[in-house]
């Protein structure tokens, strides 16, 4: 099993970079936690390529929470 797969877009070798300030205090309020390090998302562009897959992980542990958490859409 590849290490960096992501379980929301299936893709073996996707691409995740740390979260932006407003990624990260949106996941603050919605995980209840203080601090945020070390979760990041994931960039694997999804089927029609215009949007990101934006699923959230905690370093590359492949299944941190119990569904797949999604970053909701830039505004
Ligand atoms: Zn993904």
């Amino acid at each position: 099993m590849p290490m960096r797969s992501c379980i929301t877009c299936k893709s073996p070798e996707e691409e995740h970079r740390f979260l932006e300030p407003k990624e990260a205090a949106w996941l603050k309020k919605h995980l209840d936690l203080k601090n945020v390090d070390g979760f990041m998302v994931c960039l694997a562009p999804l089927d029609d390529g215009a949007k990101q897959c934006r699923n959230v992980r905690k370093y590359f542990v492949e299944r941190p929470f119990r569904e797949p958490l999604r970053l909701p859409e830039p505004e």
